[in-house]
């Protein structure tokens, strides 16, 4: 009998597993949120993964867990661990990356390089980081925050009362996270897949293009990058892989400063926009590498198969009509550039698809990519 991997949300990440998943024989199921999700091509069941007894249902048809997003509540995963589920990335891994304090106190532990940062839990301690930090700082919901909701750049301490409001509100209040507006010079980003037994590979870092804090593309190999630059990112994301025991893939945002230093941002524990490049400009996309690594299965070469892969987002997608009404004038465009739809309704801002390209020549790569990308606005 085949393997079976359940992937808990039904999002473009799931979906992206299926092709992978075919290739290697493994049979994937699929907990998505609602009818007719991206990943609904695969075995897929519906409910609510913050519901204990649906997801251990879901779990006992499977031989691991894994995920589409971070939101699984810990009392859920804890329950799936105490029933003897395999789960990759466990709880103690994902703790961190569903709660940016936590994250930021456990780098800090570390030794890692970080942005400064405090909690803060009223508009006073805010406007005290403010003053200490040349008057402008990033205010940060720990929880739930995704594509840039959740991310507010604040100038004086009462820019974020509402959100202390709100916190006060809370059950148990917390705190919120207040970091130093880092002048960075661009954004990269790391991906490491790290298997149980502790295998690990690197794929070289990248650097991200956001646009309204969603990402809009993504250029692998980060270009002028310096050798010392490449060790250093990657030596970052093999420390938080191994500190943190995270399994699957992980991918580490970075800020790089006008003096080359590197800053840790924050972290995913699933396979992330920055590496979708991969799924045709590397030997193994990060997509295959999840699973191989969330089945203890030896990791494959992540080594690019070109010079250059650029990632262009199709953000929102045609004004009129399906993403991919699109598809006979974008294919025309270009022969060698590759396009992944989503199987979602356009919708202003909303992630609907990518296109890869690759090449010799990082100018005609990019020109190629966006120009694809374009026939989808
Ligand atoms: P999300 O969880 O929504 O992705 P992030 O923490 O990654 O939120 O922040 C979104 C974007 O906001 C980042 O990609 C970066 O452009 C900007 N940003 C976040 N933190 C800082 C910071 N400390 N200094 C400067 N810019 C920041």
């Amino acid at each position: 009998m085949s393997v079976r991997v359940g992937v808990v949300g039904g999002g473009q990440l799931a979906r992206m597993m299926i092709a992978p998943a075919v290739e290697l024989g493994i049979d994937l199921r699929v907990l998505a949120e609602q009818d007719g999700m991206a990943a609904a091509l695969a075995a897929t069941a519906v409910g609510d993964y913050r519901e204990v007894e649906t997801v251990l249902a879901f779990a006992r048809d499977v031989d691991v867990v894994t995920f589409d997003h971070e939101h699984v509540p810990q009392p859920v995963l804890r329950a799936l661990v105490d029933a003897g589920v395999a789960v990759h990335p466990g709880p103690d891994a994902l703790q961190y990356a569903q709660d940016k304090l936590r994250m930021r106190a456990r780098l800090d532990e570390l030794g890692m390089p970080q942005p400064d940062w405090a909690a803060v839990s009223d508009v006073d301690g805010l406007q005290q980081f403010i003053e200490a930090h040349g008057g402008a700082a990033v205010v940060k919901t720990p929880r739930g925050g995704y594509d840039g909701k959740g991310v507010r750049v604040v100038r004086a301490g009462t820019e974020a009362a509402d959100w202390f409001t709100a916190l006060a509100e809370d059950a148990n209040p917390g705190a919120l996270l207040v970091e130093e507006l880092v002048p960075f010079r661009r954004e990269l980003a790391q991906q490491v897949a790290r298997a149980p037994r502790g295998e690990m590979v690197a794929y070289p870092v990248v650097e991200t293009v956001q646009r309204d804090g969603v990402c809009a593309e993504a250029l692998a190999p980060a270009p002028h990058a310096s050798a010392r630059l490449v060790e250093v990112a990657r030596e970052i994301g093999e420390a938080i892989a191994e500190g943190l025991g995270v399994t699957g893939m992980l991918a580490v945002e970075l800020f790089e400063t006008e003096d080359e230093r590197i800053l840790v941002n924050e972290l995913a524990m699933r396979p992330h926009n920055s590496g979708h490049w991969s799924q045709d400009g590397a030997v193994t996309g990060q997509f295959e590498q999840h699973l191989r690594a969330v089945l203890d299965l030896p990791l494959g070469a992540p080594d690019p198969r070109h010079p250059w892969s650029v990632m262009v987002n199709i953000l929102g997608g045609p004004a009129e009509g399906e993403v991919t009404d699109r598809l006979p004038a974008a294919l025309a465009e270009h022969p060698g550039v590759k396009v992944h739809t989503y199987g979602k309704a356009p919708r202003p801002g909303r992630k609907v698809g990518h296109v890869t390209a690759t090449g010799a020549d990082l100018d005609d790569v990019c020109y190629d990519a966006r120009a694809v990308a374009a026939h989808f606005a």
